[in-house]
């Protein structure tokens, strides 16, 4: 290409500055963010891999600022984590979650559990735990039915503040799940120690599992290493039916992804629950 060097400069120098801008933006409007309505909690279903069966529903944030638009969290959550609005951002999504949660279940809809994604940067809250339990207390839902998910970079940490934020949670009766599993560096001891409820395999393996044999191979390892564990395996970001007719065969428990459904707002998704059970 003749202007690749002084092209290249030409074409993304406007594109990086423009990037960089709006990661500044983002700074700027986070603090508070989660006290001036801007968030919203939007729930994705997971399903029996076997019967398709409702088996819970995942909160995902979504960030609606009146200055720059929707602001994705794959933008904005690491940021947060590193100014410590991750603290505030996780509370409000904890209670609103556990909130929601419980009007469904005084509708009637049957949704047996419900997943919070929890940061490690919230471990550092040491309310973080007296927190989840008054908030169940407060909305009268059993902490069972609460999955907190957490990432391997929690284990790695493997500090005092995290180990004894992790033992108040487990001991109030929460649930733990492990997302993004292999993509991280844990090891099988800290695995174990962890007294893990539910795997669930990062949407990488899954989306490549049908062209590559290695991702086969790490899926069907991380599944059979789960169930050893007496831990349920979720995989997530199944979007084509031959993907989880795969994964049902390898004995994989539960799926989560566009096929099943998108994340949806409240009224979205007890109207999605409705349509299955008229079905
Ligand atoms: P995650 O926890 O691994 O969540 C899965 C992400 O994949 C979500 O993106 C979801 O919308 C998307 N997804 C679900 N099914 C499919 C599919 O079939 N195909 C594809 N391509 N994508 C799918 P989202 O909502 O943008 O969230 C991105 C990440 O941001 C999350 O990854 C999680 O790490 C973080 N995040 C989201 N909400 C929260 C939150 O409330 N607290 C914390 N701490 N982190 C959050
Ligand atoms: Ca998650
Ligand atoms: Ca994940
Ligand atoms: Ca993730």
């Amino acid at each position: 290409m003749s202007a690749a060097g002084p092209g290249k400069a030409a074409l993304f120098g406007p594109v990086d500055a423009a990037r960089l801008r709006r990661r500044r933006e983002i700074y700027t409007l986070l603090p508070g963010v989660a006290g001036r309505g801007e968030l919203q909690c939007v729930f994705q279903p997971s399903v029996s891999a076997s019967g398709g069966e409702l088996r819970g529903l995942e909160s995902l944030v979504r960030w609606a600022s009146p200055t720059i638009g929707a602001i994705s969290p794959g933008e904005f959550i690491a940021m947060a984590e590193e100014s410590g609005e991750i603290v505030s951002i996780g509370r409000w999504m904890l209670d609103r979650a556990i909130a929601d949660f419980a009007r469904m279940r005084r509708m009637g809809l049957e949704v047996p559990q419900v997943s919070i994604n929890v940061s490690p940067a919230q471990f550092a809250d040491a309310e973080l735990a007296d927190f989840a339990r008054q908030t169940c207390e407060r909305h009268a839902v059993d902490p069972s039915r609460v999955v907190l998910e957490i990432t391997e970079s929690v284990l790695v940490d493997g500090s005092d503040m995290t180990s004894a934020a992790i033992d108040a949670l487990l001991g109030a009766g929460f649930v733990l799940s492990l997302d993004d599993f292999g993509t991280g560096y844990s090891n099988l001891r800290s695995l174990i120690r962890l007294k893990l409820s539910k795997v669930k395999i990062d949407m990488s393996f899954v989306r490549r599992m049908i062209e590559d044999k290695a991702s086969l191979i790490v899926v069907d390892t991380v599944i059979r290493l789960a169930r050893g564990l007496s831990c349920s395996v979720v995989a997530e970001g199944v979007e084509r039916q031959e993907q989880a007719d795969l994964l049902r065969s390898l004995g994989c428990d539960e799926i989560q992804g566009y096929l099943v459904g998108r994340p949806m707002p409240f009224g979205e998704f007890v109207a999605w629950c409705e349509g299955r059970t008229d079905a």
